[in-house]
């Protein structure tokens, strides 16, 4: 029998989920975008079928129930795989000058959305006697304390503990973390071009540009998938 596998992969605009759904496509998988928006070029492989988008602006939790994630998937998808991608590194700014609405905002997409995602996703395997597998793109700064990115570091690290909490009470669905390290994003250049003050690490992620650390996220996007087995 035919093993069939649905991959739905969040933030797909730009960065690494751009390539990781870009060479999902590329692959024939088939793959479901979650997000604000698609790249035109992935506009056209969402009209010709080669992929599914599903809009959702994924910090407004309250309308993450009302998405629709059950139609896009297939009904005899006997493995559903979860790329958790979609992240936002601000606010920048030390504990004591962030405010509670943009540390709140964080947490939203950086964390609650993915559980509220898995969990759509976990009652749609269960119901077709799938298999869930979570891939959570985290970062060392879930380990990590550093100055000025309370907000990134802790919401992060909050995903991450969901998601192993989730193994633990269905040890049936994967968890993978994945630390994808430094890569050429805009998340990086908001980092160095921050306020020093708000941002006491600034030079840290200007260094990685001036010594050229920074990954391509294609490259990336690639070893991801071949690591993970995928398509
Ligand atoms: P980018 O900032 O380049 O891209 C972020 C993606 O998330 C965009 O597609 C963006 O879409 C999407 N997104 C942001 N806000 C929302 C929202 N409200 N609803 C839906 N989608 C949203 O980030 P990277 O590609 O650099 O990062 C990808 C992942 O890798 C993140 O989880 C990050 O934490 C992790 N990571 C990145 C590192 C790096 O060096 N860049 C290092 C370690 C980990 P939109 O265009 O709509 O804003």
């Amino acid at each position: 029998m035919n093993q069939q596998r649905a991959i739905i992969v969040t933030g797909v605009s730009r960065g690494l989920g751009f390539d990781l759904l870009d060479l999902l496509v590329e692959a024939g998988a088939r793959p479901i975008a979650l997000g604000r928006r698609v790249d035109r070029r992935h506009k056209v492989a969402v009209a010709s079928k080669a992929c599914v988008f599903v809009a959702a602006d994924l910090s407004v939790l309250p309308s993450l129930d009302q998405i629709d994630l059950a139609s896009a998937l297939p009904q005899t998808a006997d493995e559903i795989v979860l790329i958790s991608n979609a992240g936002v590194v601000e606010p920048i700014g030390t504990v004591g000058a962030i405010d509670g609405a943009s540390l709140a905002a964080a947490f939203a997409l950086n964390a609650v959305a993915p559980a509220i995602v898995a969990r759509k996703l976990l009652a749609a395997a269960d119901s077709r006697q799938a298999k869930l597998r979570v891939l959570n793109i985290s970062t060392g700064a879930a380990r990590r304390a550093l100055p000025g990115l309370a907000a990134y570091c802790a919401s992060k690290a909050a995903a991450a503990m969901i998601f192993d909490c989730l193994a633990a009470e269905r040890p049936d669905v994967a968890i993978e973390h994945i630390d994808p390290g430094v890569l050429d994003t805009d998340m990086q250049n908001t980092l160095r071009s921050a306020d020093d003050q708000a941002l006491p690490v600034r030079q840290l992620f200007a260094g990685f540009e001036s010594e050229a650390k920074l990954r391509l996220p294609r490259d990336v996007a690639r070893e991801i998938l071949a690591r993970a087995g995928l398509p």
